[in-house]
């Protein structure tokens, strides 16, 4: 599907670049060099990708080819071709060692040119596990190779600095449909395809792997609550079960699962809601009984206090939860963490759906507004069986695209994690 790297034409280098995210330094050899640049407008290293790759990806996008959009990946309509970036898990056999040749492969007679067949693909000095099965019309084939085009291998220059996904990967997923097929169609199918394929992968073959969702570049850790230089004998008290839970999210077993992460640092709000409810109770009743009207005599009086212990008993989880931000909280602490950066995530088209967004300049305090969207978060997470009082809100699962886009979130949790502790030492 490439066109040769012979008559590609460098002036082209530049809008490929663009849709890599990347940016075009120099092509050298057979190799053309990229800067990946970081969040700050800093940079990040050098990437070498192959010219032939980068070549064949010119040719994909001039005919109409596009990025999927919630997976790293591509769908080429004209041609009915789709590749996806394919996270594997563990050494499976099916991808090293001598096991490979014990596999059989559901091949038959197809109308695509492939280069090779299972078990294995030679290039050059190189061999690469090769994986593919045919439907039984014989109309389309499920591939994982090593990477083409769409998701080209990215070999790095130096250390590339904050990639922090791992190495990229070495193989793709790739479906090669019967024909040309209408872009989003293709990319339904496609996907649905790359999941049936997983999924038996896993269950059947013991081989366990994943498409990678699509992360937005532009999310970055937030400085809000900064990193300080001095070390100091420690004043904040933390209770046991909170000082686990505030660890917890930075534990190697548990890095990148952002919904457990999330779920950590709710804990610890919980684990203060009653205290803190508790204390709005005692002095709302302690304002009441030191207004100059209230008489111990007077019925009416003590039905105001009735009243509000009754208010406070029958106040919800969300309630609560807006009265700890409130009390604990320093409005302006969060009023600089939204004005940092990350505004696109927390705005009406963020990523994560279901959840209020956050506005700075609303009549509502932003206490109230981040309660809201964490309480909605943390349902969208807990309540994983259907449930009418949450049907606008489809449950978030870990893995899932929401879920690799958590990151603002996790650190306004932490944010407000660090300022209840703080206000309850
Ligand atoms: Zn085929």
């Amino acid at each position: 599907m490439g066109t040769g790297a012979a008559e590609f034409d460098d002036s082209k280098i530049p809008h490929v670049a663009l849709k890599l995210g990347l940016s075009y330094v120099e092509t050298a050899n057979d190799l053309v060099v990229f800067n990946v640049p970081g969040p700050r407008g800093n940079s990040r290293g050098d990437v070498a990708i192959d010219i032939e790759l980068i070549a064949g990806l010119s040719a994909a996008i001039d005919r109409g080819a596009e990025m999927v959009k919630d997976y790293e990946g591509w769908v080429d309509p004209e041609i009915g071709f789709a590749e996806f970036e394919l996270l594997r898990y563990g050494r499976s056999p099916l991808f090293y060692g001598h096991a490979q040749e014990k596999f059989e492969f559901d091949i038959r007679p197809c109308s695509h040119a492939h280069s090779a067949s299972p078990p294995f693909e030679e290039y050059g000095d190189h061999i690469h596990p090769l994986v593919r099965v045919t439907s039984p019309d014989g109309q389309v084939c499920i591939e994982i190779s090593r990477n083409g085009p769409f998701c080209p291998r990215r070999l790095p220059l130096e250390t590339v600095l904050g990639m922090n996904r791992g190495s990229r990967s070495t193989s793709t997923l790739k479906v090669f449909m019967g024909g040309p097929m209408e872009r989003f169609e293709l990319e339904r199918k496609s996907i649905s395809l790359a999941n049936s394929m997983i999924f038996e992968l896993n269950a059947r073959n013991r081989t366990a792997c994943s498409l990678r969702p699509r992360v937005q570049e532009s999310v970055r850790r937030s400085s809000a609550s900064a990193m300080s230089y001095s070390v100091r004998f420690p004043r904040t008290s933390v209770p046991d079960s909170v000082a686990a839970l505030f660890s917890s999210p930075h534990s190697p077993a548990l890095r990148g699962n952002w919904t457990f992460s999330f779920l950590s640092y709710y804990q610890i709000l919980e684990y203060y809601i009653p205290v803190v409810h508790r204390r709005d109770a005692v002095r709302s009743i302690r304002r009441l009984m030191r207004s100059l009207d209230f008489d111990v005599e007077r019925d009416s009086s003590l039905v105001k206090v009735l009243n509000s212990v009754e208010r406070s008993r029958g106040a919800s989880e969300a309630d609560q939860l807006r009265t700890l931000i409130e009390e604990c909280v320093p409005e302006d602490k969060m009023r600089a963490f939204f004005e940092e950066g990350n505004a696109a995530h927390f705005s009406k088209k963020g990523p994560i759906a279901a959840v209020g967004a956050i506005h700075l300049n609303s009549g509502e305090s932003l206490g109230s507004q981040v309660a809201k969207r964490v309480y909605a978060l943390r349902n969208r997470i807990v309540h994983a069986k259907d449930d009418a009082r949450y049907a606008d809100a489809p449950v978030l699962l870990p893995g899932s695209v929401e879920a690799e886009n958590l990151l603002p979130e996790i650190e306004l949790m932490r944010l407000l994690a660090i300022e209840v502790i703080v206000d309850n030492r």
